[in-house]
């Protein structure tokens, strides 16, 4: 599984970072990013993180 943040359409709202901290990262304008090396399967939160993202920035491909 991985995981793609669309910084041109995140709001920098911080709601995937506080539920998936081990994947999600935030830069210095508060807009997501996936950590280096971050494993989603592993985490077992990019799905929940993907689906509460409001604006939908957040993309999983299997
Ligand atoms: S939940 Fe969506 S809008 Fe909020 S910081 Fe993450 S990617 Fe950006």
């Amino acid at each position: 599984m991985t995981v793609k943040v669309d910084k041109e359409v995140c709001i920098a709202c911080g709601v995937c970072q506080e539920l998936c901290p081990e994947v999600f990262g935030a830069d210095e304008e508060g807009k997501a990013f996936v950590l280096e090396g971050a494993d989603c399967d592993a985490a077992g939160c990019c799905e929940e993180a993907a689906e509460s993202c409001a604006v939908e920035a957040i993309t999983i491909e299997e």
